[in-house]
Order: C-alpha cells, then sequence, then structure tokens
C-alpha cells in the first residue's frame, strides 16, 4: 500500500487532512483544520511547508517553541 506524501499544509487540506501538531517540549496535541490553516498562511504569505510550521509553532500552554506536525485524517 502507497503511502502518501505530505510535506505541505495546502497539500493535506486538497486530499481531505487535518493537521495534529504535538508539542516537542509537553507533549500537547491539538488538532488543526488544514483549509483554514492554508487560507492563514496565504493571507500572511508564510511558507505553507510542514517543516517550517514545525519550526515556529509554538505552544499555548507551555510556550515551547517547535512542535511536531502531522497529517491525520478527518473524523465526521
Ligand atoms: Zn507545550
Amino acid at each position: 500500500m502507497a503511502r502518501l506524501k505530505l510535506d505541505s499544509v495546502n497539500e493535506c487540506a486538497r486530499r481531505g487532512y487535518n493537521l495534529r501538531i504535538t508539542c516537542s517540549g509537553c507533549g500537547r496535541a491539538i488538532e488543526a483544520n488544514a483549509v483554514l490553516l492554508t487560507q492563514e498562511l496565504g493571507r500572511r504569505g508564510e511558507s505553507m511547508a510542514l517543516e517550517k510550521l514545525e519550526e515556529r509553532a509554538k505552544c499555548r500552554e507551555c510556550g515551547h517553541r517547535g512542535a511536531t506536525v502531522m497529517p491525520c485524517e478527518v473524523n465526521f
């Protein structure tokens, strides 16, 4: 079974995935809507690359900068 390579926010949005963002400081995980995030990044002119998002992501819980971003399936 081939695994999709998803390395950008807009690609995840296009395939119907959300993003699971896990803080590498405290382990707190949130699920982000990839479609809304694509619009937000586009408006700000920022990179859609997941690895850039990982570098920039800042945890609201512990203030740690740096996270793991994984595509996750949308559960209805
Ligand atoms: Zn944290």
